[in-house]
């Protein structure tokens, strides 16, 4: 048996972990280290960090397509890469409340009136909402607790020597590093600065990644009813081949819809999240405009001085023909600065802002009532790191075949496939110490259960 330390507690590292010990290994031969609180002290203002990462206060929406949400088929291929899936979904359900209010939206055809403009892709999602999704959190990790998972909380991990398997952390003591035999590296988008430094000091050999960038659009939900529907998270989208340019709308949000803030070296960019709760119903929708650029050289460093170049006074921008910002849920202004015109988001963005516009304009032509009744946040970024060459079958890096990255830190960008890729990972170690009969693991701990473990 390995000691096992996980770094992020957010969905990749949680559903790696619930694998394993769901399966017997001794919880406490498995620490989870994250900088932000467990789900009794988090914070509604901490979007990122935390038990369940980004996705504890996500909007919840989960995806069940390969299509959808950054790679896992090319890992493992589709089949395997849906049994994941199936797999998340149902430890949100498990951990549920009251899992039959677990939504599932699965769009069959593309309606007629969005033709000829956009496309859509049809695809189900399961809908947990971010309110339920606290209460998943508490379920979740007193479970894991329970099982004698380690958790240290508050606590950043600053740097990682591979060589020797220790961690160093961002203690206000003195104290010493912690030791690995294997490590999940599961940092999400809120430790992408920190994948990349890894990557930087180590010279990983990294697979190129194209840009990610729009706006998070913003509007009163009857506009866009008709379409919601028939696809609670519609994706619209619309693909220029030539120019190495596709579109999309993404990660809807409907009836308790709020947009937020999210920080990225510390910068500005915006989301969204919707509730559950009918007291937060505001009757908004939002979703953001992506674009997805390929052919920029260095495309991670063209993201971040674009999205750095759309800041003012400390954060992002907003504008509308008609509108103002809306409130977060607790009712603070989501925060941003208004602007009145869009020519200077047009010179830092050059010609792919046209792309922008015109997907608006042609949203007005599908959606009548649309006019310039609209707001964007801007902007809306995606940043795909440079992602490490990794063994496919299990995820680790090439130069360390006991380190594993995993979720956003790898390739994902969502929450399906990030607790999938935690999850495939979970897999092959368990495979190392088990073997599968009749459809479940026979461990070697399985006859020392009671052994005191300690490391
Ligand atoms: C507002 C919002 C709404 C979203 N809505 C959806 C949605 O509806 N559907 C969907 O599929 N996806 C959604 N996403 C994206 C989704 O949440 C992420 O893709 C997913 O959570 C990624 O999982 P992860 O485990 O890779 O990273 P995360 O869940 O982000 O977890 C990473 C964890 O690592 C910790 N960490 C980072 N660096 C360090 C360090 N140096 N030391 C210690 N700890 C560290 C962080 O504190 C965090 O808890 C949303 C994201 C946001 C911000």
């Amino acid at each position: 048996m390995e000691k096992i330390v996980i770094v992020g507690a957010g969905v990749a590292g949680v559903n790696a972990a619930t694998k394993l010990v769901d399966n017997g290994y001794p919880g406490e031969a498995i620490t989870i280290i994250d900088m932000g609180k467990s789900p009794y002290e988090r914070k509604y203002s901490e979007v990122m960090e935390g038990f369940l990462g980004a996705g504890g206060w996500s909007d919840g929406k989960l995806t069940y397509h390969t299509a959808i949400g950054g790679h896992m088929s090319k890992y493992c291929g589709e089949d395997k890469a849906m049994e994941l899936f199936d797999e998340v979904i149902n430890n949100f359900k498990r951990f549920h409340p009251k899992p039959e209010e677990v939504q599932c939206s699965d769009p069959q055809a593309e309606p007629d009136f969005i033709k000829p403009h956009f496309g859509l892709r049809l695809f189900p999602v399961w809908h947990v909402g971010t309110d339920y999704l606290h209460e998943i959190g508490k379920n979740w990790y007193d479970f894991l607790v329970s099982k004698g998972v380690k958790f240290i909380w508050e606590t950043k991990v600053t740097n990682i020597d591979f060589d020797n398997q220790e961690l160093y952390c961002d203690w206000n003591t003195p104290k010493e590093t912690i030791k690995y035999d294997r490590l999940i590296f599961a940092v999400g988008k809120s430790g992408i600065d920190f994948g990349k430094a890894l990557a930087d000091q180590y010279s990983f050999p990294t697979e190129p990644k194209p840009v990610q960038i729009g706006v998070r659009f913003e509007a009163p939900q009857h506009h866009f009813q008709k379409l919601i529907d028939i696809s609670y998270d519609f994706k619209l989208y619309r693909k220029f081949e030539d120019e190495g340019v596709s579109l999309r709308s993404f990660c809807t949000n409907n009836n308790a819809a709020y947009v937020a803030v999210e920080e990225t070296y510390g910068n500005h960019s915006y989301n969204g999240h919707a509730k559950k709760d009918e007291a937060f119903r505001n009757n908004m929708t939002n979703f953001g405009i992506l674009m997805e650029i390929n052919g920029i050289e260095e495309p991670f460093k063209w993201a971040r001085e674009v999205v750095q170049k759309l800041q003012f006074h400390g954060t992002g921008l907003y504008y509308s023909p008609t509108r103002i910002p809306s409130t977060t849920s607790e009712g603070e202004d989501v925060r941003s600065y208004q602007i009145d015109n869009l020519s200077g988001v047009e010179n830092v963005m050059g010609e792919y802002w046209t792309y922008i516009m015109d997907f608006i304009e042609d949203m007005k032509k599908v959606f009548p009532t649309l006019k310039d009744d609209w707001g964007i946040y801007i902007p809306e970024v995606k940043y795909l790191s440079p992602e490490p060459l990794v063994d496919y079958k299990n995820l680790a890096l090439n130069q360390f075949d006991n380190v594993h990255f995993v979720g956003d830190a790898l390739s994902a960008r969502g929450i399906t496939v990030s607790g999938a890729q935690g999850t495939y990972v979970a897999e092959d170690i368990l495979g190392r110490f088990c073997k599968v009969e009749n459809g479940s693991y026979i461990c070697e701990w399985d006859n020392h259960m009671g052994d005191n473990i300690t490391f």
